[in-house]
């Protein structure tokens, strides 16, 4: 018997915990301080009535002989897979039913796509992001190389035509940076990995974020695309379902190799997955109802009004940020030439405020802060207020 040795290499991620234990500590000897958080990465407001309708009936069906459902398909039902390439549609984008699967969400199918890669593959992966593509290639053994994105070029690296990737990690709108990509950088992209014969991972987890109609929201909006890209896209952020779990990905026909690798996801997903449950994918389907556009949107705009509020507090400052407008992080430079841990003590002991030290995310985050819209419109203004008062 012998163990993955890979695992060896991974760094043991203290962030949350030290964030955690930092925080309790000061609640502690603080009592009479409240803390405010927004450093939470995960959505807070309830799921919208068009959803809960949904799935209670969903629930109904299940407890009625006639209407029970046992095992579905593993790459999701029609309905909600209608339902995903209706909304593709509206950013025309055409898409096969086929080269859709619906799955329990975006971060099981970043890491398990990987089953279909062979360990000798170079990976391009951006520094600071998302540390799920990091972790994943890791353990597997990859070699991985970075892609600087940093003040110069606005935390939105470019391909460099010198240097050879075989698979190629985007994520727009970005976690942490809020950066999203306009699309003639997405040309450039889809035009270098089609040049290296290589595979873009597009991580499109804030699509929904984006309210510039001009800004991609997916990468197939770019032509040439589906001969070079997966899209990961899921529900958690769009409408709140984290704790209830959906995803999809798209597979595209075009891609490479005569369609060889929707069949390999396909087998891959058969083998090792029996689906999501038939009353999340009823709730997820309600997603894309009008009432429930409507409704999830009303929620987005509540995030968008708290992303506002800091924005402007940092505006008013001058403290340079990146993201807010099409995402609901808010990645700030930290004032004073404080590196990130230091500006973390400051918020958390002078103000009771938590954010997100952007060390956590990549070299490249060692002197910025991440802020989340993920609080009530209250807690955020106060939050603003405590920063305004001690920066200004
Ligand atoms: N991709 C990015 C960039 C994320 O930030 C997250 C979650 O924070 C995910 C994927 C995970 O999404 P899911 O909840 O669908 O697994």
């Amino acid at each position: 018997m012998k163990l993955n040795d890979n695992y060896k290499n991974l760094n043991e991620s203290y962030l949350f915990s030290t964030i955690a234990k930092k925080v309790n500590d000061f609640i502690k000897t603080n009592p009479d301080k409240e803390v405010i958080k927004l450093g939470i990465g995960d959505v807070t407001l309830p799921l919208c009535s068009e959803v809960i309708k949904e799935m209670h009936k969903a629930v109904d069906e299940m407890a009625n002989k006639e209407t029970f459902k046992g095992y579905g398909p593993e790459q999701g039902y029609d309905f909600l897979k209608q339902s995903i390439k209706e909304y593709y549609e509206k950013k025309n984008v055409s898409l096969e039913l086929n080269e859709i699967f619906v799955s329990d969400g975006a971060k099981s199918d970043l890491g398990n796509f990987l089953d279909l890669f062979d360990k000798e593959n170079v990976v391009l992966i951006p520094d600071p992001v998302y540390p799920v593509y990091v972790d994943t290639n890791i353990m597997d053994g990859r070699k991985i190389i970075y892609a600087n994105a940093n003040e110069e070029n606005k935390f939105l690296p470019m391909p460099d035509s010198s240097i050879h990737a075989d698979l190629i990690y985007l994520c727009s709108p970005n976690n942490p940076t809020g950066a999203v990509y306009d699309r003639e950088q997405l040309e450039k992209w889809v035009q270098y990995a089609n040049d290296n014969d290589a595979i873009i991972l597009f991580d499109a987890a804030y699509e929904c974020f984006i309210s510039d109609s001009s800004l991609p929201r997916s990468i197939y909006e770019i032509e040439g695309a589906k001969k070079c890209a997966i899209e990961f896209c899921s529900f958690s952020k769009t409408a709140g379902f984290t704790g209830v779990r959906c995803g999809y990905t798209i597979v595209p026909f075009d891609l490479k190799d005569d369609n060889k690798i929707n069949k390999m996801w396909l087998r891959r997903q058969t083998t090792k997955f029996n689906g999501v449950s038939y009353i999340v994918q009823k709730a997820a389907s309600a997603v894309f109802t009008s009432e429930g556009q409507k409704q999830i949107k009303e929620n987005l705009n509540y995030y968008k009004e708290n992303a506002k509020t800091i924005c402007e507090t940092l505006d008013k400052l001058g403290i340079k940020y990146t993201g807010g407008k099409h995402s609901p992080y808010i990645w700030l430079k930290c004032p004073n030439a404080m590196n990130s841990w230091e500006f973390f003590d400051l918020m958390l002991y002078k103000l009771a405020l938590v954010g997100t030290p952007g060390e956590g995310f990549g070299e490249n985050g060692k002197n910025w802060f991440r802020l989340t819209s993920f609080n009530t419109i209250e807690k955020t203004r106060e939050a603003m207020e405590r920063v305004y008062d001690y920066f200004k």
